[in-house]
């Protein structure tokens, strides 16, 4: 198990997250309605940082707060082992909510955890392309930003395991994309060469970020998905067009900050009419099969792409979800508990 240790203020280390060796019951009751799972794969996600912080009434962010002592939970995919629910048997594959364990009981919840059924792309896929990260760039683009074809978008933390999928969401609307990320190879390697954007920019190698967009976008930028906040965000105000669309998906760079930063252009958004827009996965769940109608021929046909950065052992699951927060993972970062 990984264990958390206690509430983090700052910035996360490994230090925060133990591992434990425990005894499991390989059994449960029959009629329990629980399933004992086998966890083959885990999901390393930025926002299991936010669930680090201590619990505090005035901010939804820590509404779903880790139990120190307790081990951390979040998305997997699982093999049942045993089961006590009628509508899971012993080999059935599923993805969703799971403790970073070896071995987790779980209660099914319609929602949260879905049957594996396609087996013809690779399992691991259900951690990213084909699982909450994979909802979250489809509900994110195609609901949040409202795009058409030939408008110009802009993705930050753009060869994540989100910001990859939206790219290419991008590309096959039809729409002018580039992305930024934080080395050459996620710019060279990955944006530019393996998913196709039109244009990319390292941000740690821009010392004016408001240049680097106008560089990129001389007309504007239509739609932001909004990964990281911060500074980025700032810029990007600067660079929107009239009437222009800002998914709100995440703000990496805040999540590890005592004090948020400010963000001064805000202001602008009322006189260029644009639409701001936060969202949360969770509330689109329910829309899995459609996302997975829609999807999984672009994936059998290579007119979509995923890239994984897979860490081998429960052992190395600690500096996985660490290195989130440094850039570390070059594409969706995964965790291999066990391969059968
Ligand atoms: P990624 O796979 O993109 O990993 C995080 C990446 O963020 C890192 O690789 C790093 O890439 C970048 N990063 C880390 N720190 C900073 C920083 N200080 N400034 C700028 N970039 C930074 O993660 P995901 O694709 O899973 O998540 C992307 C965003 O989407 C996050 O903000 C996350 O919270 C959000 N999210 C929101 C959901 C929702 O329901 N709203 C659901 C899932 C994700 P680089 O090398 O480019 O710096």
């Amino acid at each position: 198990q990984v264990i958390f240790r206690d509430y983090v203020t700052g910035f996360l280390s490994e230090s925060d997250l133990l591992i434990n060796s425990t005894t499991v019951n390989l059994k449960v009751p029959a009629g329990s309605m629980t399933a004992l799972v086998k966890n083959l794969y885990l999901s390393c996600d930025p926002y299991m940082r936010n669930r680090m912080r201590k619990p505090d009434p005035s901010s939804p962010a820590t509404a779903m707060s880790f139990v120190p002592g307790k081990p951390i939970s979040g998305f997997g995919v699982s093999k049942v082992m045993d089961s006590g629910h009628p509508d899971y048997k012993e080999g059935d594959l599923l993805w969703g909510a799971v403790g970073w364990e070896e071995y987790s009981v779980i209660t099914p919840i319609p929602n949260l955890h879905f049957k594996i059924h396609h087996t013809d792309v690779p399992l691991s896929h259900y951690t990213g392309l084909l699982g909450m990260p994979g909802m979250t760039a489809y509900a994110g683009f195609y609901e949040i930003c409202s795009p058409k074809k030939g408008e110009t978008v802009f993705v930050s933390a753009a060869s994540g395991a989100v910001g990859q999928l939206v790219g290419q969401f991008a590309k096959l609307m039809g729409c002018y994309v580039v992305g930024s990320a934080g080395s050459k190879e996620k710019v060279v390697d990955l944006l530019k060469n393996k998913f196709g954007f039109d244009d990319a920019f390292n941000y740690k190698e821009e010392n004016d970020l408001n240049a680097a967009l106008k560089r990129c976008f001389p007309v504007g930028i239509d739609i932001y998905f909004e990964n990281v906040g911060g500074k980025m965000l700032d810029a990007v105000i600067l660079n929107m067009r009239p009437h222009g669309r800002i998914a709100a998906c995440g703000m990496i760079s805040q999540y590890n900050l005592q004090v948020p930063e400010a963000v001064y252009n805000l202001w602008l958004i009322t006189y260029k009419r644009i639409r701001i827009q936060g969202f949360n996965t969770i509330d689109y769940l329910h829309k899995y099969s459609e996302f997975l109608e829609f999807v999984l021929p672009y994936i059998r046909q290579g007119k979509i792409t995923y890239v994984e950065d897979v860490a081998d052992g429960l052992e190395s699951a600690p500096a996985a979800l660490v290195g989130l927060f440094r850039g570390k993972n070059v594409g969706k970062q995964l965790v291999v508990v066990s391969r059968d």
